[in-house]
């Protein structure tokens, strides 16, 4: 299964398409911009000019970067562009959450939200088109893999949600969108290059300038990648645990067959970074009689013993067709409760979004239906012709 979540090879059509379209400069590192534009014979710190323009400012149009001369700005039109996902629909939740479903240049599609809260504002970015994954109470995992994103098209996701909120040029203080959480469609861990030259980009003290406190990459536990993203990134790290005994964890979460819990909790023990001041958040979905007794509560409490440690409770959310119920509010407080008792931080998430299908496990459930609807339209409109 690892190597069809690996990078997929571009197709004969993609890499022709590819050969003829200008080539979008968001997502290269500094190094690939620079190089790209020595390359045109122009001198190094045009790329620091043009970075400026593109991560600072939030430009997508080289006409506006006026501090490049008027020949060097024809002769980047002319190869290149800056783009941004197409925004397919936009919907605004009764709680002030947003989502976007964008179009990407192949027609393939992810979703993005937006979470505003009292003291933050939380993007929540999808790393993956479709999932491998399979977990059972997830919608996204019934969703077989269609491709990794490009880091382009992750750091796309966050240029749509900064021009929406109009946050350009980067401010210094006072920003809605203060943090990232790689939690949205897909496997963080499974398109690590990706993710991490995108996340890259998002940290560069020139152009977005997020710190790695300010984001969060969440995995169901790819153990073997674990370690690179304390080492290379420094972000905060989430675990979906949801389950306790490997029985359990082997059926809901069904990577736990290839990295279990024994050696999932040995990599967070070591996970760099990982201190008091900086504790791993563990998911845990409420799944009402399935993993949500107070023994559970005690046992989690033990297995984390050690662990710089909160967890995070996540009332279930329903999907159509999912086999699961949340649990009671009572018994998530009893859990959460023991679990405080044990000397563990375990608030209870709570669901942002639902009316729009935009809480966790819940995305590209909207898209399908709005696909489907488009089809009943479209064949509507066939048979009156
Ligand atoms: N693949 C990564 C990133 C996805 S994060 C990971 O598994 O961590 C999405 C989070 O929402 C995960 O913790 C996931 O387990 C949780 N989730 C999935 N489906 C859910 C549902 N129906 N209700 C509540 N949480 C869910």
């Amino acid at each position: 299964m690892d190597s069809a979540a690996g990078a997929l090879p571009a197709t004969e059509s993609q890499r022709s398409s590819e050969a003829v379209a200008p080539r979008d400069l968001v997502g290269l590192s500094r190094a690939e911009l620079t190089a790209e534009i020595t390359g045109l014979g122009e001198p190094s710190f045009r790329a620091d000019q043009l970075w400026h323009w593109i991560y600072h400012r939030g430009a997508c149009d080289f006409a506006e970067m006026t501090s490049l001369s008027k020949a060097f700005r024809a002769k980047l039109a002319e190869r290149y562009h800056v783009a941004r996902p197409e925004i397919a629909t936009h919907q605004l939740s009764s709680d002030g959450t947003h989502k976007w479903l964008l179009r990407l240049a192949d027609g393939n599609e992810v979703e993005t939200v937006f979470i505003p809260e009292e003291d933050r504002g939380t993007l929540c970015v999808s790393s993956q088109v479709g999932c491998t994954l399979t977990c059972r109470f997830c919608h996204t995992g019934t969703q077989r893999l269609v491709r990794n994103l490009t880091p382009g098209e992750i750091l796309g996701q966050l240029m749509i949600a900064r021009d929406a909120l109009d946050e350009w040029p980067s401010p210094k203080d006072g920003r809605r969108l203060t943090n990232i959480v790689m939690m949205g469609m897909g496997e963080p861990l499974y398109n690590f290059d990706n993710v991490a030259q995108a996340l890259t980009i998002v940290m560069d003290p020139a152009g977005i300038t997020l710190g790695r406190r300010k984001i969060t990459l969440s995995t169901a536990g790819v153990v073997p990648m674990m370690a690179r993203c304390g080492e290379e990134l420094g972000v905060n790290l989430a675990v979906s645990l949801h389950a306790v005994t490997d029985e359990l964890r082997d059926r809901i979460v069904p990577l736990n067959k290839k990295y279990p819990l024994a050696e999932l909790l040995a990599a967070c023990r070591s996970y760099p970074g990982a201190h008091n001041a900086r504790r791993i958040t563990f998911e845990y979905v409420m799944l009402k009689d399935v993993n949500d007794s107070l023994a559970e509560a005690q046992e989690l409490a033990r297995l984390l013993k050690g662990i710089p440690a909160k967890i995070n409770l996540i009332p279930f959310n329903p999907w159509p067709g999912s086999e699961y119920v949340c649990s009671d509010w009572d018994t998530i407080e009893r859990f959460s409760d023991s679990l405080f008792a044990a000397g563990l931080s375990a608030p209870v998430r709570r669901p942002r979004g639902r009316d729009i299908m935009a809480a966790c496990g819940q995305l590209k459930s909207a898209s399908e239906k709005l696909k489907k609807s488009l089809r009943e339209t479209q064949s509507a409109a066939h048979a009156e012709a």
